[in-house]
């Protein structure tokens, strides 16, 4: 009885076996390295190879995929970097593992602080990819990154994120969540608008 049912596994692997090579040879190159590729190799009645070439290949993830969090910057038409967070400190504290250090930024000469961080640091080896942070800042300033690839053999240095390696640009940020970021945009340019439009003049209560 037993050495039925390995047969029959071993006929189920000959066929993938057999039609892997059919398949290449109608679906040529474009079968492999292609978005198209492989997302047919991922559907239910796949034929042939249905196995992601790793890390040539990568499994597209979805907009709403997270791994680590990352800063947004946005570019002025001078080329300057506007970096939206104000330091407010907000993501910090509804961090569950508590992993977000930041240190805002004080002027030189007054001493007065600035809304804008001097320091922020995520210990990502402790992160647990929750977004929460994300979720709660009030100024778009932080977002859940797709960028899984960042492995390393340093664990003392390496995975505790400062503010260089925590920026990225708003366009990243469009790219990939594009559907997030126009809808913030709409909102926050909803938000400015309402802020600048022409106050009514207040109506004197009639006696
Ligand atoms: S990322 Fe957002 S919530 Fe966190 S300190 Fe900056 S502005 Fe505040
Ligand atoms: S994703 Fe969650 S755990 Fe990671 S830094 Fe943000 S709030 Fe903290």
């Amino acid at each position: 009885m037993n050495g039925i049912e390995i047969l029959k596994g071993l006929t189920i692997t000959l066929r993938h076996f057999v039609d892997t090579y059919i398949v290449d040879i109608v679906k040529g190159r474009k079968h492999y390295f292609t978005p198209e590729g492989i997302q047919s190799r991922a559907e239910a009645d796949t034929r042939g190879i249905f196995t992601v070439q790793y890390p040539e290949e990568k499994v597209p993830v979805p907009e709403e995929f997270r791994y680590f969090p990352f800063l947004v910057y946005d570019v002025k038409e001078d080329g300057s970097k506007v970096v939206r967070c104000t330091s407010c400190g907000i993501c910090s504290k509804v961090c569950p593992p508590q992993c977000i250090w930041i240190v805002r930024s004080v002027d030189p000469e007054t001493k007065k602080p600035i809304p804008s961080p001097a320091e922020f640091y995520i210990d990502v080896d402790i992160c647990m990819n929750c977004g929460f942070c994300a979720e709660f800042c009030p100024f778009d300033a932080i977002k859940m990154d797709h960028d899984y690839e960042i492995a390393s053999y340093d664990r003392t240095t390496a995975h505790i994120f400062d503010l260089q390696k925590l920026l990225k640009p708003a366009s990243y940020y469009e790219k990939i969540r594009p559907v997030n970021a126009e809808s913030e945009d709409r909102v926050r340019a909803e938000k400015e608008a309402a802020k600048n439009a022409p106050k009514k003049p207040v109506q004197e209560a009639s006696t």
